[in-house]
Formats: structure tokens, C-alpha cells, sequence
């Protein structure tokens, strides 16, 4: 439908202008337990409750906006993939999906491993306990001095980015009298994206070294010769938010491939092999996650065919789940103000946050479901368009969903599936503070990260 062909339509249509919606569902006050953490559900009076807390106490005892995180979801999620992959794979929890130090216990505790990918997540990840041996050092342009501090502490692997990188971490190394064990991140011309992957010979982008050309065996040979390394395995990462397998067993056939090159040039078997991370969440009902089991079993099945074609023993693997594990366990919590229908499109709902705590739909165009929690409703849904309250028209929270129509200020609302790339790519844009996060678990309610205060950005502001 075009605009002008309804100037003056009803406050919750009957004919919807276009959008990235299906029709309303039956029941608003529904709660879809695949989008939703898993303690999640509505109590006697229809207010949402998780871990045992209700979120008008939440709301009242910790202020909107702020993420909620489901301390036994998390657990769980983590524990999943440990037991789907079992004693002959690694699972490295990627911590820029969302990192704070109560996560990195937990991650301890359940018997994973972990991913950083700056010195900021380093020092977190230390300052928890996480043994440095279980620690992944990423990055496309790690400092000589982040190089020295990962060498320095013992982390159990660098992935090495490019060509100069080699040569610095081997130099490093030495010079602090140490062997560094390292793999090799190496694009082989996969990117994978939800229902589709692309699979070609050149990768145009900024990470890994090419498969393309003989470059990645280069980098190989470079790597074996220098004294300050020793090469453990090949890394390959092809995408976020992949459902469809596909693009996986093209990676892994091109990795394997690379590992037979390496055995017949070098008479050497690299003992590992790193799949990544990239796999989906569901944050609409649209969508089909599949279970760790799953993807395990596909992804060692991929891997031991591959290999055993190419006669090399399997080596051990790992992978890289950021947003497969704390995506699902958090939702954001806000209160509505201003809320402002349009007739014949939609409704405007205006919440206490917005882009600065999820840039995900301005960034991406990703696609967010939402609630009323504070209560059930048995209005009308009406089509709302989800927004924060920062000085940008790009300013979207969920574009398009639908609410009861006698949402009004004051009423709390929750965006699910906000644990992933929400707090830590948080801004102070506006000069916003940033959310808490605040855990949930059997019927208590803790702040992991507190809210940032006014006090906090005037620090840093010494001019
Ligand atoms: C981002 C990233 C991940 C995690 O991706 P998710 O989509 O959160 O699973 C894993 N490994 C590498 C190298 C990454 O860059």
C-alpha cells in the first residue's frame, strides 16, 4: 500500500502499509519461548517474570531502560555446547557478543573457553580468573603492546591476522624467551548471512589471510620457520547469524583442503582446526535456530568426511559461539513515553533508550519482536514502530511489530534477544548513560554492570 492511498486511515489500521511484519498474532499477551529467556514467562496478573523476579520490581529496583540476563539461560546455553561437542572439541565463548567479568565466571565454571579481541577484553577476562591457557587473542590489528600483554599472560593461542602480524608476534615471542602457539585465520571465500552463503574465490575484506593465490600456505611456511611460534591450527569464520549449514562445509572443505597442502609440502599435520562462530539466533518467530547438538554433530561430520578423504587424521576442533549463547538469555527492558499514532501507517511508541543501547537495527536493518510486560491487554494490536529517544530519525528499536492499542506512558516493554551485541556496542550518544545489566536468578535480581551516571561522562571530560 502506498502512503497517500490512506491519509487519513484508522489509529490501528485495517489496511497496513508496508513493512517487514506478518499478519498480528493471535494473542499479544503470548510469550514465544524461542525468542524469549528461558525462565521467561507472565504471572497471575500477566506481568512478566524471569529468573523469579517480576519486571515491575526490576524496574523499580534497578530504573529503565536496562538488560535483564538470565543468570540459569546462560548457564545453560553454555553448557549445551560444552556437552554437544564434547572431550574432542573446544568451544570458545566470543566475548565481544557481551563480556563482563560474572559472564567470565561463568564461563569458567561450565568449562569453556574464551575469545577476546582487544586488551580491554583481555584485562576483563584476566581480572575474572579466566586461566590465560583457555584464553583466543583475535584481531585484525592487535598492538605491539596488546601482542606483549597476550604473550606475556599465557594466552593459549593468537590468531594471527596477516603477513606483518607473523613476523611481530614471532619477534615478541622471542624476545620474552617464549614459544607462542598461534593459528592462522585464513579467508577462504566463504561469507555466510541467515539463509544464504556466498562462496567465491576472492574475499573483500579486512580479516584473515587469503586461501586465494597460495597465500595462506605462504603464511604457513612463514609461520613454520620462525622459531618464536609454534603453529597449532588454521582459523576460518565465515559470517553471523548463518541457519543454513551449506556455507560451513564449503569452509571446512577449503581449510582441509589447506591441511593437505601443508602435509604434503611440510610432512606436518596441524592438530587443530577453528570453524569460528556465526551462528543464529531466533529473534522473531520467524525464526529457526538450530539446537548445539546439532550443530555439532554437523559440524564434526563435515569435518571427519573432509578429512578422511583427504587421508588426514581429524584434528581437534573448535568454535566460536558468541551470539548462539548470551543472545537469547537477555531482553531489554524500557518504559514507554511519547506515544504518537500516525494515521493510516503506524504508531510511534518512544521509549527510554533507543540506539545508543541497540544499534543493531539502525546498524544492520535487524529485525527485534517486543511486549508489553507490565501487564496483559486485551486491545486491539495496533502496528507500532519501536524508537529511542536520541536526535536521529534513524533512532529504531523494532520497526515493525505489533502492540496492544491502549499502550500508554508509563506501560513497561521488553525487546527480547538483546544479550548479544546490545550493551557492548553500547554509545553515550547524546550523552545517554548506558544500561545496566542486571542478572536474574532463582527470585533474586543483581547488578553486574552498573548504570553509567552523569558523574561517569563528566569524568572523562577534563577540558
Ligand atoms: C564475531 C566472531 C565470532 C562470534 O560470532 P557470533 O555471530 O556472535 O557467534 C566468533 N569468531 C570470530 C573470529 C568472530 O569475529
Amino acid at each position: 500500500m502506498s502512503r497517500s492511498a490512506h491519509p487519513a486511515g484508522p489509529r490501528h489500521a485495517d489496511v497496513l502499509p508496508e513493512g517487514h511484519y506478518s499478519a498480528p498474532p493471535a494473542d499479544l499477551n503470548t510469550l514465544d519461548g524461542k525468542v524469549w529467556a528461558q525462565t521467561v514467562t507472565r504471572n497471575a496478573d500477566g506481568v512478566l517474570t524471569v529468573g523469579g523476579v517480576d519486571v515491575v520490581t526490576l524496574a523499580e529496583q534497578h530504573g529503565t531502560p536496562a538488560y535483564i540476563l538470565d543468570e540459569a539461560d546462560f548457564r545453560g546455553r553454555a553448557r549445551a555446547w560444552r556437552t554437544a561437542f564434547g572431550n574432542d572439541a573446544d568451544v570458545f565463548y566470543a566475548g565481544k557478543a557481551f563480556l563482563s567479568r560474572a559472564v567470565v565466571r561463568w564461563l569458567h565454571e561450565e568449562g569453556l573457553n574464551l575469545d577476546v579481541c582487544s586488551g580491554g577484553e583481555l584485562a576483563t577476562a584476566l581480572s575474572a580468573g579466566m586461566p590465560a591457557d583457555r584464553i583466543a587473542f583475535h584481531g585484525n590489528n592487535k598492538s605491539t603492546e596488546e601482542i606483549r600483554r597476550a604473550v606475556e599472560s599465557g594466552v593459549g593461542r593468537i590468531v594471527l591476522d596477516s603477513f606483518q602480524e607473523i613476523v611481530r608476534v614471532a619477534h615478541i615471542a622471542q624476545s620474552l624467551g617464549k614459544r607462542q602457539r598461534v593459528q592462522i585465520r585464513i579467508t577462504v571465500g566463504v561469507e555466510a548471512h541467515t539463509h544464504e552463503f556466498i562462496a567465491t574465490a576472492h574475499e573483500d575484506q579486512k580479516f584473515g589471510i587469503p586461501l586465494a593465490d597460495g597465500q595462506a600456505a605462504e603464511a604457513v611456511r612463514r609461520a613454520l620457520q620462525l622459531d618464536g611460534l609454534e603453529l597449532i591450527g588454521i582459523h576460518s569464520h565465515i559470517g553471523s547469524q548463518i541457519f543454513d549449514m551449506s556455507g560451513f562445509e564449503v569452509a571446512a572443505h577449503r581449510v582441509v583442503g589447506l591441511l593437505k597442502v601443508i602435509r604434503d609440502e611440510h610432512g606436518v599435520e596441524l592438530p587443530e582446526i577453528d570453524l569460528g562462530g556465526g551462528l543464529g539466533i531466533a529473534y522473531t518467530s520467524d525464526d529457526d535456530p538450530r539446537e548445539p547438538h546439532e550443530i555439532a554433530k554437523a559440524l564434526t561430520e563435515i569435518v571427519t568426511r573432509e578429512c578422511e578423504a583427504a587421508r588426514l587424521s581429524t584434528p581437534r576442533i573448535s568454535v566460536e559461539p558468541g551470539r548462539a549463547i548470551v543472545g537469547p538469555t537477555a531482553f531489554t527492558l524500557y518504559e514507554v513515553g511519547t506515544v504518537k499514532p500516525l494515521d493510516g501507517l503506524r504508531t510511534y511508541v518512544s521509549v527510554d533508550g533507543g540506539m545508543s543501547d541497540n544499534i543493531r537495527t539502525a546498524l544492520y536493518d535487524a529485525e527485534y519482536s517486543v511486549a508489553l510486560v507490565s501487564r496483559a491487554s486485551d486491545a486491539e494490536p495496533m502496528l507500532a514502530r519501536v524508537v529511542g529517544k536520541h536526535c536521529e530519525s534513524g533512532d529504531i528499536v523494532v520497526k515493525d511489530a505489533f502492540l496492544p492499542s491502549d499502550l500508554a506512558p508509563g506501560d513497561l516493554i521488553a525487546v527480547p534477544a538483546t544479550g548479544a551485541y546490545c550493551r557492548s556496542m553500547a554509545s553515550n550518544y547524546n550523552h545517554v548513560l548506558r544500561p545496566p545489566v542486571v542478572v536474574v536468578h532463582e527470585g533474586e535480581s543483581r547488578v553486574v554492570v552498573r548504570r553509567e551516571t552523569e558523574e561517569d561522562l563528566l569524568r572523562l571530560d577534563v577540558g
